[in-house]
């Protein structure tokens, strides 16, 4: 299956990039979904993405203390907008709600997450500009919400731990985007900030396939940086430091690339940056595949 991918890439590798998605997508579909495979040799691989929701539910609106319109801008600073379509094609472990409700990106303790100083721990007290972003909340509600974030990592822990069972590895990818401007909250201000940033962790994270994934984005002419301006890779809190067949690597996308930031709305350049993204994702899979079979 992977043969004909490179066969299709081969041959259409002069045509447009939306001709080779076409058929990325469909060998994608075939490879990756098929599993009747008796003799199936790759594992899957596993998206984290935490941040792609925008919706705040009926129900938890009233927890915030800003209006409308400053909600609404506070989640088009804060939300990773399409990720959930930007990277697709794989098994996904997504968060149904906003960052801005909890953030199962962050450490449950404050003490261990530096966001905190700045009141956005685990669960917001404050935006992107240190203003108020919620009212008291209950002991009910911080419960209901502590669960929501639990019950996200258990999925996350449960799928990590299904790929070890049956592979003896998993690779999980941690899917992300960024605002082409450092936000206020941000503790990396550089300016400018570069395309893609690949955020890795020395445990979890194999050298050899950060640099391959760097790689290929420079030969694309896009600019990428290793752990800037955002560090680190997610790993499920139950492997964390202690299995190293549990693999992780960060995946964040510049904004700019793909959408316009002021209005939400997609760029015409959406599709092609989706068919970058893929690639990378390709890659990484390939890069386990191998592994597994050695
Ligand atoms: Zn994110």
């Amino acid at each position: 299956m992977y043969d004909l991918y490179h066969m299709a890439i081969t041959l259409f590798d002069n045509s447009s990039l939306f001709w080779r998605y076409a058929v990325f997508q469909k060998i994608n579909a075939k490879a990756f979904y098929d599993y009747s495979d008796s003799h199936k040799i790759y594992n899957t691989m596993i998206l984290h993405i935490p941040h792609s929701k925008h919706v705040v539910p009926e129900g938890y609106r009233e927890l915030f203390v800003l209006s409308d319109i400053a909600l609404q801008k506070e989640l088009l600073l804060l939300v990773d907008w399409y990720t959930d379509e930007l990277f697709d094609g794989f098994d996904a472990v997504t968060f149904q709600y906003p960052r801005l409700l909890v953030d199962v990106e962050r450490f449950p303790e404050d003490e261990d997450e530096p966001m905190s100083k700045v009141g956005m721990g685990m669960i917001y007290t404050r935006t992107s500009d240190g203003e108020r972003l919620k009212r008291d909340l209950t002991v009910q509600e911080i419960s209901v919400l502590i669960s929501l974030y639990d019950s996200h990592h258990q999925a996350l822990n449960d799928a990590v731990g299904h790929e070890l069972e049956t592979y003896g590895q998993a690779m999980l990818v941690d899917c992300h985007s960024f605002p082409s401007e450092p936000l206020r909250c941000d503790l990396n201000q550089k300016r400018p900030r570069p395309d893609f940033c690949i955020g890795t962790d020395a445990f979890h994270t194999p050298k050899d396939l950060a640099d391959s994934l760097i790689l290929k984005v420079q030969e694309w002419g896009y600019t990428v940086v290793e752990n800037e301006p955002y560090e680190g890779t997610l790993v499920p809190s139950d492997y964390y430091q202690s299995n190293t067949n549990v693999r992780s690597i960060m995946i964040e996308v510049n904004r700019a690339l793909y959408m316009d930031e002021h209005s939400g709305l997609k760029l015409e350049s959406f599709s092609i940056i989706q068919l970058l993204i893929q690639e990378l994702l390709f890659v990484i899979h390939q890069y386990s595949d191998r592994r597994l079979c050695r």
